[in-house]
């Protein structure tokens, strides 16, 4: 029977934005057999010297992996490979296996696998998705682990053409760290993982679009298929028809053609033709995002979510963690201001073991809220930047506020905890500006008061929209009704500009309309000081303010406020933005 190719389209969490079509270089992850051995009496003493040795040989590795992969702000991978270092070395785990050889007189292997299958049960009872993730990293380790048992090849360098679709069941932190190094990934398709694990963390840091979490594709696809890949969509075709490839390829090649006006606009500056400067900053989760911001032309940093810190961890970091972290983002910086937000844990996000489901989580015990009432939590963070504050231009703001006392519980907990470190003769930079985001109804409706005692504010629109168009952000179902152009929105908006105008205090958007290019006009019409948003977005963002008049905006914008539903408004702007920009993206 004739071979034939036929399409097949697989849907997966779209984890690394941008699009690529290339070869399938098909990851083998085989398994390494675990042997399962008796021992005799006589043997044990040399088997548990032998898992010694091979616990000694994978710490070395991985502090080589570390040396060799962890530059300045990119020391993203460094932590994570010292994540499982730690794991390596954990008493729980050192003297099971022990136990286990001695007492069952089993080989090393197999003691090891056991060891690890019990920890991994365990991760499967925990609610929280970041941690259900790190079960993964227990296989990575436990893998290491055996493979030297057995003396075979580990970390070997892969040789990968350039431009390939890197398709594997899993892949390690380390294995992804050390292809995005070689700087030929196309993208990358993996069966397991979701937007917190570790692949799709690196593929975003270094622009590498991924698709993760698509269930059966590895074993689907074959070396050499030609697959096409949308990184936001979740998308992965694999051999599609040449009209669909043509679709796929003019994407790439416009997305190549709008990087390469973006790195040669990263140093001019975001002023409109009429010289009203606004400044771009980025978002970041993690330090490693660094490199790509300043590639794009960020000003500075406006929104760093420091709850991804929690993101290896089934327990709060240490007061030194929080200040490692922040440290290291502040100097890869310079002295660009870096706006860190406090923890916005709770929800689904929540460090420990796992809390009791509350009905509304969205509306629940989060950000600002889990803060006060976990002091321990919040006082370390606070201590740490304080202590951080010395290394750069750092700003601080909290999440969530919904009232005025919140913001002064919070900056009373921060005062103490600078009373505390001078005491202690701690050293602490100048005094840093501390903001608030605004991103509730309440906080937009009293923006007023709030203004008198914020040093600025940081307008989060996804759930300044999710709370007041009563839609929650992570229900398909009412997908359609999130809309930042909705009347509303635009009106609250312009309240809480007006009450920082009114109190001369700078604000800022931080939200995902911040970088979504069909609102620019209206946003700058708003009168925003600055806007943060994706590295990516930074540059299509700064062509459209570098290509028209704050009139021309406001006349747009005037125009904008006087229709009334959403579709309206968007048509109108849409319009407008086409008649100027028709060859933005
Ligand atoms: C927002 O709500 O707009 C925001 C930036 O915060 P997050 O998306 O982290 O909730
Ligand atoms: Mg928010």
């Amino acid at each position: 029977m004739p071979f034939v190719t036929a399409t097949v389209q697989f849907q997966g969490i779209g984890a690394s934005p941008g699009v690529a079509v290339g070869h399938a270089f098909v990851l083998d992850a085989k398994k390494v057999r675990t042997p399962k051995v008796r021992l005799d009496l006589k043997e044990v003493d040399g088997e548990v010297l032998r898992f010694k040795t091979a616990i000694t040989l994978s710490d070395k590795q991985l502090e080589d992996l570390k040396d060799k992969l962890s530059t300045g702000a990119e020391n993203e991978h460094g932590l994570i490979l010292e994540a499982h270092r730690m794991m390596l070395h954990d008493p729980m785990f050192l003297v099971e296996v022990t136990r286990l050889i001695k007492e069952e007189t089993i080989n090393a292997e197999w003691a090891v696998r056991r060891v690890c299958r019990r920890l991994r049960h365990q991760f499967d009872n925990l609610e929280d998705e970041y941690f259900r993730e790190r079960k993964s990293d227990i296989e990575f380790v436990a893998d290491r682990i055996v493979r030297n048992l057995m003396g075979e090849v580990v970390d070997q360098e892969l040789e990968v053409p350039v431009g390939a679709i890197i398709v594997a069941h899993d892949i390690s932190p380390a294995d992804a760290a050390m292809l995005v190094k070689t700087g030929k990934v196309g993208a990358f398709v993996t069966d397991l993982g979701g937007q917190t694990s570790h692949t799709a963390i690196v593929a975003r840091a270094r622009d590498v679009p991924a698709v993760v979490g698509l269930g059966k594709a590895a074993d689907a696809i074959r070396a050499g298929d030609t697959v096409a890949v949308d990184g936001r969509r979740g998308l992965v075709l694999v051999n599609p028809p040449e009209e669909q490839l043509a679709l796929f390829r003019e994407t790439m090649r416009r997305q190549l053609a709008n990087e390469a006006i973006a790195l040669k606009t990263a140093e001019l500056p975001s002023v409109t033709i009429d010289g009203v400067r606004v400044r771009l900053n980025g978002n970041i989760e993690f330090a490693d995002e660094i490199p790509s911001l300043l590639a794009h032309g960020a000003e500075g940093i406006g929104l760093y979510r420091t709850e991804f810190l929690f993101l290896d961890r089934p327990a709060a970091p240490t007061e030194e963690e929080h200040y490692q972290a922040y440290k290291a983002v502040l100097e890869a910086m310079g002295d660009r201001p870096v706006t860190i937000r406090t923890l916005d844990l709770g929800a689904d996000k929540v460090p420990g073991k796992a809390r009791e489901k509350e009905i509304n989580p969205a509306l629940g015990l989060r950000a600002i809220r889990y803060c006060l009432q976990h002091r321990e939590v919040f006082r370390a963070q606070l201590r740490a930047l304080l202590r951080a504050s010395v290394h750069g231009n750092l700003k601080v703001m909290f999440p969530m506020v919904s009232g005025v006392s919140e913001l002064r519980e919070a900056r009373s907990e921060l005062e103490a905890c600078r009373s505390e470190l001078s005491r202690q003769g701690v050293p602490m930079g100048r005094r840093f500006q501390v903001g608030i985001m605004v991103e509730t109804p309440s906080a937009a409706w009293i923006a007023d008061r709030l203004a008198q005692e914020a040093d600025f504010f940081s307008i989060g629109t996804n759930d300044l929209i999710q709370y007041s168009l009563a839609i929650d952000r992570q229900n398909r179902d009412v997908a359609y009704l999130y809309r930042p152009m909705h009347l509303s929105i635009l009106r609250m908006v312009q309240h809480i500009v007006g009450a920082a105008k009114g109190a001369g205090i700078p604000v800022s958007m931080c939200g995902e309309m911040a970088g979504d290019a069909s609102a620019t006009l209206v946003l700058l019409a708003l009168g925003l000081d600055e806007f943060s948003m994706t590295s990516g977005q930074i540059p299509t963002v700064k062509r459209i303010i570098r290509s028209v008049s704050m009139t021309e905006a406001k006349a747009v914008f005037e125009k904008a406020m006087h229709l009334t539903t959403a579709e309206e408004i968007e048509r109108f702007v849409k319009a407008e933005m086409d008649r100027r920009f028709a060859t933005l993206e």
